[in-house]
Formats: structure tokens, C-alpha cells, sequence
């Protein structure tokens, strides 16, 4: 009796898992920081020491910082075409941060999972509440700075917003901030070198996961019979 209650108990366990599990997809991962906490020099730090990790390119309406590229860095359109795409449901989210419009569109995301590929979105608080509704699988991180002093001197030491934006670019990071406990992972970036390792064993571990394994595991699976 107990034997065949086993059986059938791994049979439906199986079952289940064949179900859950016979595609593998890549992982979506969020990160997201108050401005100025060092959230895109590590993201570059990343990318390069990480292969099969792709960046969703975000559409923005703020004008290109210098050394930015369109397509690469971000698309930078009109309000007036962003407000088509967002009529036209393009976004996977979109938000209003620091008075210009921030969005990832649909394709971004569709094109890296056509590809088996990780990918990173480097996201507000307001969109990563918006992805987290759709895409409950995603990997969040939350990068902080070592402190509020640290975050400010960096902002001001950066030479890339006017005082009045860096003000503003404090006073947002107030209300960011109180948003840490959504994220699943938080990395204080203190010292470059540690916060990127420390990234990396995110995506590392993230790699790991039953989903991103399932392909190669049901192969092995298979091949025991039974
Ligand atoms: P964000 O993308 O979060 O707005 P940046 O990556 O532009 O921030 O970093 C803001 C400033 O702080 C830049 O001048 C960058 O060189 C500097 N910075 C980033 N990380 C550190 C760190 N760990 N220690 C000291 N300065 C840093
Ligand atoms: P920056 O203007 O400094 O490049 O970015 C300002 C903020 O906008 C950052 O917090 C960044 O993460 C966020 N951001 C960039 N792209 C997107 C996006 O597509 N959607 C959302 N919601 N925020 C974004």
C-alpha cells in the first residue's frame, strides 16, 4: 500500500515538474537605485564581465547625456511618440521619473527570451511594482548607496545635472529608498569591487534556478527511463 501510494505520488511529481518545466527560459532580472547610488557604473561592470546577459534598452524622453547613444544607452523620442506607444500598449511598464517618461517596451523583453537569453532591466521603483505584477518571476535588486552624504557627493561630483535636478534627484531618493523591502536581493554599493562581485553571484545563483536548468536537466532525466 505505501508503496503504491509512493509510486503514484512521484508519478504526479513528475508529471508536474514535465509540466512546469520543459521550457527553459532565460531570466529576467530588475535592478533599481536611487540616482546617483552608482547603479549604471556597475551595470557596465556587469555586462562586461557577464556573456549570455543582454540590456533592455529603455525608451526615454530626456534629452541624451553626453557620451550617450541612441539605441544603445536608451531611445530618445518625443513625449508625443512615447504617448503613441503608450496608446498602442508597447510597454511592459512605463513610468513618469524626474519629470521625463522611462519605458521598456514589450519587444525588448520578447526579443532576449526569443533568444534564450538573460536580461537585465535597469528600472525605477514604479516600473519594477508594475513588472513585478507580470512578471512575478523576475530577480530584483536593490542597489543602495553606503549613505545619504555618499549618495549626495556623488551626484555632485558626477558634473552631469544642474543643482536644481540634483535636488531633485535627492528628494526622489527619499521616497525610492523606502521602497528596499519589495526587492529580493539588496546590495549596498560601498567599495565598486565588492558590489559587482556581489552582482555577479546574484546572476550566478539566478542561473541556477529550476527554470533556467529545466532543458538541460529533462535531457539527463530522460535517459534514466523509468
Ligand atoms: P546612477 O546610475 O545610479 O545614477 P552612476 O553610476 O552614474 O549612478 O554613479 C554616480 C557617480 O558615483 C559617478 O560619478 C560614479 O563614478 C560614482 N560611483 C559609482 N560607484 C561608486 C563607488 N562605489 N564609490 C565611489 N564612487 C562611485
Ligand atoms: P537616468 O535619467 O539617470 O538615466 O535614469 C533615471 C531613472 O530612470 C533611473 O532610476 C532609471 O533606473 C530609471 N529608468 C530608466 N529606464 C527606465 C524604464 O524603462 N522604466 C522605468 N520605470 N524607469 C527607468
Amino acid at each position: 500500500m505505501l508503496v503504491t501510494r509512493h509510486s503514484s505520488l512521484v508519478t504526479k511529481f513528475t508529471l508536474a515538474n514535465k509540466l512546469q518545466t520543459t521550457v527553459t527560459r532565460g531570466s529576467i532580472f530588475v535592478i533599481s537605485a536611487p540616482s546617483g547610488a552608482g547603479k549604471s557604473t556597475l551595470i557596465k561592470r556587469l555586462m562586461a564581465a557577464t556573456p549570455g546577459l543582454s540590456f533592455s534598452v529603455s525608451y526615454t524622453t530626456r534629452a541624451p547625456r553626453a557620451g550617450e547613444k541612441h539605441g544603445r544607452d536608451y531611445f530618445f523620442v518625443s513625449p508625443r511618440t512615447f504617448e503613441a506607444m503608450v496608446r498602442r500598449d508597447e510597454f511592459v511598464e512605463w513610468a513618469d521619473v524626474h519629470g521625463h517618461y522611462y519605458g521598456t517596451a514589450h519587444k525588448q523583453l520578447q526579443a532576449a527570451q526569443d533568444a534564450g537569453k538573460d536580461i537585465l532591466l535597469d528600472i525605477d521603483v514604479q516600473g519594477h511594482k508594475q513588472v513585478r505584477q507580470q512578471l512575478p518571476e523576475a530577480v530584483s535588486v536593490f542597489i543602495l548607496p553606503p549613505s545619504f552624504q555618499e549618495l549626495s557627493r556623488r551626484l555632485r561630483n558626477r558634473r552631469s545635472d544642474s543643482p536644481e535636478d540634483i535636488e531633485r534627484r535627492l528628494q526622489t531618493a527619499r521616497e525610492e529608498i523606502a521602497h528596499w523591502s519589495e526587492y529580493e536581493y539588496l546590495v549596498v554599493n560601498d567599495h565598486l569591487k565588492d558590489a559587482t562581485q556581489a552582482l555577479r553571484a546574484i546572476i550566478r545563483a539566478a542561473r541556477f534556478r529550476r527554470p533556467s536548468q529545466a532543458g538541460r536537466v529533462e535531457k539527463i532525466i530522460d535517459k534514466f527511463g523509468g
